[in-house]
């Protein structure tokens, strides 16, 4: 049956590994802010309102998926939805290259409050889509800019929801580079760039990204080889 559909909850921590381990076709363009506004935060009861949604959106609506790729819990668990390879169902006209996040919650004025985990959880998220994708500030889009709903609320401004994206945690390559990294994490990645062990300029536009194995194995072994190199060179001094 398809109400046997099931979605996967991601804490922000797991949907930082998932983001980093994947490889999209589809060219992401824009990330899209919408809430849900019904269901509201209270009426959040886990896995069965993400299916809810999707009856609604497939059953009622006549879509052939969820609309979205992400749903925001109260709780700040990250539940998956369309898959990242199909264009949402968010802004009519304007989806194409979208990557769509529903935060779960009515946030108009005098309404529910975006806060705590959910809000560290959608900045989070947002952060690592803009990391992943090579994405600017600019490219975050409130549903309401394109259509005369209040979505994602007339209690979140665009100004504060990009102040929050700016100051989160980790760093967030923008067009001049890894400008909002501390001097001295840029000084050791010079370091790292100036003695070979690391060439691809890639690897400089997530600062706070881990390396994948092999290229932890990369580096071992080119240091490995300046040591011997270096150490043959004392005894045949010698
Ligand atoms: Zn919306």
């Amino acid at each position: 049956m398809e109400d046997q559909q099931t979605f996967k909850s991601y804490t922000l921590l797991q949907f930082q590994s998932f983001i980093q381990s994947i490889s999209i076709n589809r060219k992401i363009t824009h990330i899209q802010i919408h809430h849900t506004w019904k269901p509201r935060k209270i009426d959040y009861r886990g896995e069965a309102t993400i299916v809810g949604m999707w009856r609604y959106h497939t059953q009622t609506r006549g879509w052939h998926d969820i609309g979205q790729h992400f749903s925001v819990a109260p709780d700040g668990l990250i539940w998956d939805g369309r898959s990242l390879e199909s264009d949402p169902a968010g802004i009519s006209g304007h989806n194409k290259g979208g990557v769509m996040f529903e935060i779960i919650g009515n946030f108009d004025k005098g309404e529910e409050q975006l806060e705590g985990k959910q809000l560290e959880a959608i900045i989070g998220a947002v952060r690592l889509i803009i990391s992943k994708f090579n994405l600017k500030l600019d490219n975050i889009i409130f549903h309401r800019e394109y259509s005369s709903k209040t979505c994602p609320g007339t209690g979140i401004t665009k100004d504060w929801f990009l102040e929050q994206v700016k100051a989160g945690r980790a760093s967030l390559p923008d067009s001049q580079g890894f400008i909002d990294s501390p001097k001295w994490k840029k000084d050791y990645i010079d370091w790292f760039y100036q003695e070979g062990l690391l060439s691809s300029e890639e690897w400089k536009k997530d600062i706070e990204a881990s390396l994948p194995l092999w290229a932890e194995a990369l580096v071992i072994k080119r240091f490995y080889r300046k040591y011997l190199q270096s150490s043959n060179e004392l005894i045949t001094r010698k």
